[in-house]
């Protein structure tokens, strides 16, 4: 692959794009192929700012004639990069925002360069909304594809259940639309089967739910001594299955350095019955440090992630309750950890997630209780050594009371990763892959995957 003669052919077509395309050393090039994850700092062959469907027809067509990879880039937030594709071309979906509420007010269409945030920001006002991350700025498709949990995932189930149609430029340019009668086994497919594997997706149409004008969440936090008891109590509440709350756990620091265990918690039930949860979930351990209240909806999805820093993350399923032997080893492996930043973190599953079966959808990860992530941070644009080593370390020592599966959203480009990601769902999406994109133009972890092991 000759790179300045097809960065030459490239730009000698550019006047055909409706959007501008960015080579190095172009300022946007490098403002645009920048991601989240200040860690990863991959150089494609060019960004092109997508200006309207047509040039996605002709960078694909580009593509197809230099048999380059195609990623596609939402919010950016993939934590290995993957939508800035190395030596190929960044399809930059950011001006797709376009977002419309059916008039039935029972699903919200919008485009591939919407953010949590302008989702939320813009259902709320009716009253309704998606369920989705608590990342602000996480992209809904990017999310959408890989599954999407958040607080209101055990009342309603992942992001991408609410999934009602797909518009998608495939990989001969073609426009599709793929919903579960049209194309049921591609809809199954972009039902949690990863971002960027079958083609460009424009647009899709997700299902809304009432949300409450209210909501009571926030924090408590007990020292790290109380680890132990708070971690157990949690676990049992988790696996009692209730929908109307949802509850994250970390071990951290805190600002001051000192080592404690959290949990981030909200609930749509009545405010008599919040206070009853939360009463009961300070007593989980000694020393509550809480700081819940009533807030909107929005407030709760508002929270903040410090940016510019580069992350190191690994993570794998439970399967089970979190066991007292599992508990200590968490314990553990977090003293050891080298810095503030460092911490361990749990996704809860259960409710809504678990209604339906894990061949359903491409999602396989239905039955599992849990998602433990071991997450280390540095400052700089490479992550310290020294914290990737105890993240490895810590991964390895957890990784006997996982299942052997991993969150496709929480992307580890690790050898075995397609088999982690999607289980016994790998086989059926392999075969669909050779159907719509035997060439493998788009760069996710099935390209990736036939790249290596059978091309
Ligand atoms: C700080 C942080 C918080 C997070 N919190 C949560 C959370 O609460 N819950 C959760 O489930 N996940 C969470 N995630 C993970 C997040 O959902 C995934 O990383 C998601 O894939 C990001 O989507 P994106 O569009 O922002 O990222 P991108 O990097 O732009 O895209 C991610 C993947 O999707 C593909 N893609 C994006 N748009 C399209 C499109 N239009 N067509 C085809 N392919 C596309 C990309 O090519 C890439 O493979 C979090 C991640 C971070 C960094």
């Amino acid at each position: 692959m000759n790179i300045s003669k097809l960065k030459a052919q490239l730009k000698a077509i550019a006047y055909q794009f409706n959007g501008p395309i960015w080579f190095s050393p172009d300022e946007q090039y490098h403002i645009r192929k920048s991601v989240f994850n200040h860690g990863i700092n991959n150089t494609p062959l060019a960004i092109i700012e997508v200006g309207c469907e047509e040039d996605i027809r002709l960078a694909i067509h580009f593509a197809n004639a230099h048999n380059l990879p195609i990623s596609v880039k939402g919010g950016g937030h993939s934590n290995s990069g993957s939508s800035v594709v190395n030596d190929g071309i960044v399809l930059d979906m950011s001006a797709f925002k376009s977002i419309a509420l059916a008039e039935d007010r029972q699903s919200v269409r919008l485009g591939a360069g919407v953010r949590n945030m302008e989702l939320d920001a813009y259902t709320t006002q009716y009253g309704l909304a998606v369920p989705l991350g608590t990342c602000p700025d996480v992209g809904v498709i990017g999310a959408t594809l890989g599954g999407g949990i958040g607080f209101l995932s055990r009342k309603f189930g992942l992001t991408c259940d609410s999934l009602i149609n797909v518009t998608m430029i495939d990989a001969q340019g073609i426009k599709q639309t793929i919903d579960k009668f049209s194309e049921p086994a591609l809809f199954w497919a972009l039902s949690g089967g990863g971002g960027c594997q079958f083609g460009v997706i424009t647009e899709i149409t997700l299902q809304l739910y009432p949300v409450p004008s209210t909501v009571i969440g926030g924090f408590i936090e007990w020292p790290l001594s109380e680890a132990s008891k708070v971690l157990k109590h949690y676990s049992d509440e988790v696996l009692s299955n209730t929908r109307d709350y949802f509850v994250y756990a970390y071990i951290s620091r805190t600002a001051k350095g000192q080592e404690k265990v959290s949990i981030m918690a909200f609930s749509t039930a009545s405010k008599s019955d919040c206070e009853v949860f939360f009463k009961r979930i300070s007593q989980w351990g000694l020393g509550p440090k809480m700081d819940v209240s009533e807030k909107s909806y929005l407030e709760m999805q508002s929270n903040t992630y410090q940016s510019e820093l580069c992350v190191y993350w690994r993570n794998g399923f439970v399967s089970q309750d979190l066991s007292a032997q599992f508990i200590d080893e968490v314990i553990s492996c977090y003293i050891n950890s080298p810095d503030d930043y460092c911490g361990i973190m749990f996704d809860p599953l259960g409710g809504a997630i678990q209604d339906r079966a894990s061949q359903d959808s491409a999602f396989v990860h239905r039955k599992s209780s849990f998602i433990c992530s071991v997450t280390g941070i540095s400052g700089g644009t490479k992550i310290d050594p020294i914290i990737e080593r105890w993240v490895d370390d810590s991964h390895t020592t957890l990784s006997a009371f996982y299942n052997d599966q991993a969150y496709q959203n929480y992307e580890f480009l690790g050898p075995d990763e397609l088999k982690r990601y999607f289980g016994k769902n790998t086989s059926k999406l392999l075969t669909l892959k050779k159907r719509y994109d035997p060439q493998c133009r788009f760069y996710g972890s099935l390209s990736r995957h036939i790249l290596k092991t059978e091309m």
